[in-house]
């Protein structure tokens, strides 16, 4: 976050002489107290300076990076995921190619007849489904699928770094964000690594603080 002139002068007179109330740093820069309200709401709210009732405002000696940081450590995986697609796992290879390309997605998930996860299909077991003379449109995907319980999954509750963490380790570009049921998962949600890009470039525009 980039601070203003004003803020960054406010930072100064707290951490020299905080606790202080906000009366009296609207005092030391001739300002009054409501002028002053939206920059220690702004600073308070970004982690910079802390507030206690009767004592006035600390400094809380974090720097941006500590604060961006803290930041990223409390995303979640439903602060960020997408809607997932899915597929039966009797459609066609063939099928399943056009749903990829129809949705725009690189990952599909697979489901049975009762909507629960059994596997999930990327562009490459695609691909290579693909090589050779077979019908495409008679192989069905559970053939060629990565199966449970072989699937790596992730819960929207979960740390988004450690979702991440788990797309690095298992060399994957989608995790598929479940629900637990009686009778399985049911697939509600997708988080790929362009979930996780676009967390990294809100933190650095830090459109959240
Ligand atoms: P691509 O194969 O197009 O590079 P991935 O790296 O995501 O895409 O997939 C690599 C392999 O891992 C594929 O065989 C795919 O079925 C499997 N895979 C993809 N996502 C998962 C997942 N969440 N859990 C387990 N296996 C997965």
């Amino acid at each position: 976050m980039d601070l203003t002139q004003r803020q960054e002068h406010i930072i100064e007179i707290v951490k020299e002489n905080g606790p202080i109330t906000g009366e009296n740093i609207a005092e030391r820069l001739s300002l009054t107290r409501a002028t002053l309200r939206p920059d220690l709401a702004i600073l308070t709210m970004a982690g910079y300076l802390d507030a206690r009732p009767r004592v006035g405002y600390f400094y809380t000696g974090k720097t941006g990076s500590e604060l961006l940081t803290e930041k990223l450590k409390k995303f979640k995986v439903q602060d960020f995921q997408s809607i997932p697609v899915v597929v039966h796992e009797n459609v066609s290879v063939y099928d399943a190619i056009c749903t990829m390309f129809l949705e725009d997605v690189g990952t599909l998930f697979v489901v049975n007849d009762h909507a629960k996860l059994v596997g999930v299909l990327s562009r490459k077991d695609l691909l290579r489904a693909s090589i050779g003379n077979q019908d495409l449109r008679e192989i069905p995907v559970h053939i060629i699928m990565t199966r449970m319980p072989n699937v790596t999954i992730c819960y929207k509750e979960d740390l988004l770094l450690e979702a991440g963490q788990m797309l690095i380790d298992k060399q994957i570009d989608a995790l598929p964000v479940v629900k637990n049921d009686e009778d399985g998962y049911e697939v509600i949600g997708r988080l790929t690594k362009t979930n996780l890009t676009k967390a990294l470039v809100e933190l650095g525009r830090d459109e959240r603080i």
